[in-house]
């Protein structure tokens, strides 16, 4: 590859545990539907940390980064180029499917799914292509660096949101203060709930830099009773506290990734009636209402970014997001280019 052919990108290059790398690849090329975003934020999820686990399901080689906000610099032959110039955040399941899930507007739930960032390449590099009807222009007034947040918000707004889960006046409890959790907090928060986030002694960082967005917080055990619990931390402590802690005829929501069979006292759920949902991903639909929400000025979010780095800060992002340091990174593959 000459060096005007190639770039930069954090790859998975087989399967198996390990084997990421920062190496060279082909720049893409639109296909007719597609445009290029120039990447100027894609953030780091535990998903990333499962794909280098090799817990998550990947096609390799394929470029990680599935949170991304950037700038359109090329259309397809079938993209208007009023694109060009526009700054977009892209949806994360790429797969061309007519099944029943896809036609019911549930392009996560697909069991041809094709995600970004695991089966097709991803934002980790400064170039990714997507097709013209995943890009979502980013609300006036939103900085890329923001707009990367897209992606974890339409999660949030699926879960929480697009359902009405939450309703104005419900009390919330999130257990888990990592990005999700506080992205839930504030979206309890705007949808008009009173909202506990609650964490370990362990999480002070994280919970200090909730407080700081405004949330309550709490690093001890929870025992009020909470029309809506929202699990995050994925794990058995946080799920149990937040059974024990959800009213007769709650909610409970389950987000965090247990990632393994867990003991958990689930006649909680027969005794108070409790209506057990989840939300996998992001609809369509959730992304619209993440953009609404974005234009709100309901949420603070730009508490949750705590760093943004170059790609060669791979292995150091890892062991800082294995440690429980910090809250979001991004990556902007501009830096250090
Ligand atoms: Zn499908």
């Amino acid at each position: 590859m000459t060096e005007s052919s190639s770039m930069p990108a954090i790859v998975k290059v087989a399967p198996g545990p390990g084997n990421v790398e920062l190496l060279q690849v082909p720049r893409p090329v639109a296909e007719p539907d597609q445009v290029i975003v120039e990447v100027h934020a894609a953030g780091v999820c535990g998903t990333d940390l499962h794909i280098l686990d090799d817990h998550y399901p990947t096609r390799p080689p394929v470029v990680l980064g599935h949170e991304v906000a950037g700038i359109v610099v090329a259309c397809g032959s079938e993209v208007s180029t009023e694109w060009i110039g526009r700054a977009v955040a892209i949806e994360s399941h790429h797969q061309r499917c007519h099944c029943t899930q896809c036609r019911a507007g549930r392009r996560n739930l697909c069991p041809n799914k094709q995600s970004m960032g695991s089966f097709v390449n991803g934002g980790f590099a400064p170039l990714v292509a997507a097709r013209e009807e995943l890009i979502h222009p980013l609300p006036a007034g939103i900085t890329t660096t923001v707009g990367a947040l897209s992606e974890p918000l339409s999660c949030v707004a699926h879960l929480l949101v697009e359902d009405g889960v939450v309703r104005a006046g419900d009390r919330v409890l999130v257990t888990g203060p990592g990005p999700m959790g506080m992205l839930a907090a504030m979206v309890a928060r705007a949808s008009g709930a009173s909202v506990v986030l609650s964490g370990l002694p362990a999480d002070s960082d994280r919970l200090s830099r909730a407080r700081d967005a405004g949330l309550t917080v709490t690093d001890q055990p929870v025992t009020a009773s909470f029309d809506v619990v929202v699990e995050c931390s994925g794990s058995a402590g946080g799920a149990r506290m937040a059974l024990e802690a959800a009213a007769p005829r709650g909610r409970y929501v389950a987000v965090g990734i247990h990632g393994r069979e867990v003991s958990l006292p689930f006649d909680h759920v027969l005794y108070k009636e409790l209506i057990v949902t989840s939300g996998f991903a992001a609809t369509p639909r959730s992304w619209q209402l993440a953009m609404s929400l974005m234009t709100s000025g309901l949420l603070a979010l730009e508490h949750l970014i705590s760093s943004v780095r170059p790609l060669s800060d791979w292995d150091q992002v890892v062991a800082e997001l294995r440690a429980g340091q910090g809250m979001k990174v991004l990556f902007d593959p501009r830096l250090g280019a």
